[in-house]
């Protein structure tokens, strides 16, 4: 059955093979599950024969070379399911992989031992970069110039320009990338340096783990004192964690006291975050803080070349475009497009031509509709309400007109992610903050007024309608 100590090696293959092609593994391992490990002998489930097949041809020989030491000759047994509860690798929220094991065998197994014992592997500093998240391989557009700006700002040796860099936007959009590029980039420059990247998640567990086991001092001392640049991914997870959040303000203003560079992300803009104390908030916006916004159709294409020819998948201009145009949305589902087509592809011995692509991104986006653009609700809300379009853009402040303008970037903020500075600009040049309790506002009435909730249910239904 499963031995603690055989999940480990299992997911030390995982780690390994994972770390070859992260996207494209953690595509597919989202489809499958470990039930049982043991010597000669590991049973997978997966959601379907597709993902069964894929899998056991891309990426079962290496990970079957990884478990060979552990488990002597093994076969794979599949059982097919179609829920899984605890999937290899999460769609969502997908953890950045560990890096590559040094080379040298007697390193590997002394560094695997050393994982082991001391904490498990994903909260071991910098072991949980991906190798891929560089500046290199990160494509500049309008949407993200700003924060690509000053991202590589934070990673210069000359001081920290702004202290902090808070960076945000919505999933998917390039954060962690970015913030993982820093610490690819100082490290690259300064070997010495001692950079500290960790998700908000990692560091609640690491204090709460340091707090039982009485090693404040220890933990303090890796996020002060021996820290010199700290990178904390997602912090909108601190939401309501007290305790933590003490922690981590004074962690905070000790860096920033040795003027030591600290970059934050977080999907929501500091004033957004919720159950967050007022000085941490004010303290979030007191450097630069910079979006990251949905990319434009060039920025989708040239991120869909640079990631086809990392990955060497064969893609053509017309189907570069074609999926750019279909998929708006962000930046993951973008990749996770390209990496379905090219398997499909492969699968049924097809190259990713126009044709094959245009036929299986019609199939996929009749069921996830993300067409419809911010001028469309626009429209749809126009013809509701029964305005023009110019009144809807205009500064009139009469309460039916402003009603239906919030109501217009509620949508446009629930359906498309948009950023608030996007949403500002397309209505009528508007401060992003105004689109922001604008926002605030139709969330509320949604849950306090019937009559806002029939108006946005009905605008809901014409919206879904003309994406048909
Ligand atoms: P976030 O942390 O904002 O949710 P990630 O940084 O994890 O998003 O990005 C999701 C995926 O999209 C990653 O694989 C990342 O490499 C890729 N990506 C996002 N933005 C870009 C970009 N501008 N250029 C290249 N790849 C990008
Ligand atoms: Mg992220």
């Amino acid at each position: 059955m499963k031995t603690p100590e055989h999940l480990t090696e299992w997911q030390h293959a995982v780690e390994r093979t994972r770390s070859k092609s992260p996207s494209s593994f953690e595509q597919w391992f989202a489809g499958v599950q470990l039930e049982s490990i043991e010597p000669g002998l590991v049973r997978l489930a997966c959601k379907d024969a597709f993902v069964r097949d894929w899998v056991s041809a891309h990426f079962l020989p290496e990970l079957r070379h990884h478990l060979e030491p552990v488990l002597g000759e093994h076969r794979v047994e599949w059982t097919i399911r179609s829920v899984l509860e605890r999937p290899v690798c999460t769609p969502a929220e997908r953890r950045p992989s560990a890096a590559p094991p040094p080379p040298d065998p007697t390193a590997q197994r002394a560094g695997a031992r050393r994982a082991r014992e001391e904490r498990p592997a994903r909260l071991r500093g910098l072991a949980n970069l991906n190798a891929k998240f560089t500046f290199a391989n990160f494509v500049v557009g309008p949407s993200n110039q700003l924060a690509y700006a000053a991202a590589r700002a934070s990673a210069g040796g000359g001081g920290a320009r702004y202290n902090p860099l808070f960076l945000c936007g919505g999933t998917g959009l390039g954060k962690t990338h970015l913030m993982q590029s820093i610490a690819h980039q100082v490290l690259a420059d300064r070997p010495g340096a001692r950079v500290v990247y960790v998700s908000a998640e990692d560091f609640t567990i690491e204090f709460i783990q340091a707090l039982q086991d009485k090693k404040m001092d220890e933990f303090r001392a890796r996020y002060r004192a021996g820290c010199d640049v700290l990178l904390v991914d997602d912090i909108q997870f601190l939401a309501g964690r007290e305790q933590t959040q003490e922690e981590f303000f004074h962690t905070f203003n000790a860096l920033r006291d040795a003027d030591k560079p600290i970059v934050v992300s977080s999907d929501k803009y500091p004033q957004q975050l919720q159950r967050m104390p007022e000085r941490l908030v004010s303290r979030f916006g007191s450097g630069l803080v910079a979006d990251v916004q949905v990319p434009q159709l060039e920025t989708r294409v040239a991120i869909l070349r640079k990631y086809a020819e990392r990955e060497r998948i064969e893609l053509t201009d017309d189907v570069a475009v074609l999926i750019a145009q279909s998929v708006q949305s962000n930046v993951r589902e973008l990749e996770g497009a390209i990496i379905r087509l090219a398997a499909k592809a492969s699968l049924t011995g097809q190259s990713i031509a126009t044709e094959f692509a245009r036929s299986e991104i019609a199939r996929v986006s009749s069921r996830s509709a993300t067409v419809i653009s911010v001028g469309d609700i626009q429209r749809v809300v126009c013809s509701h309400f029964r305005l023009s379009n110019a009144e809807l853009l205009s500064k009139d402040r009469h309460k039916s007109v402003a009603f239906a303008r919030q109501v217009a970037m509620y949508l446009c903020r629930q359906r498309l992610k948009s950023s608030f500075p996007e949403l500002g600009r397309a209505f009528g040049n508007r401060d992003h903050t105004t689109v922001m309790s604008a926002v605030r506002k139709v969330e509320q009435l949604a849950e306090t007024d019937p009559e806002v909730k029939a108006h946005l249910d009905e605008l809901e239904r014409k919206l879904s309608a003309s994406e048909g």
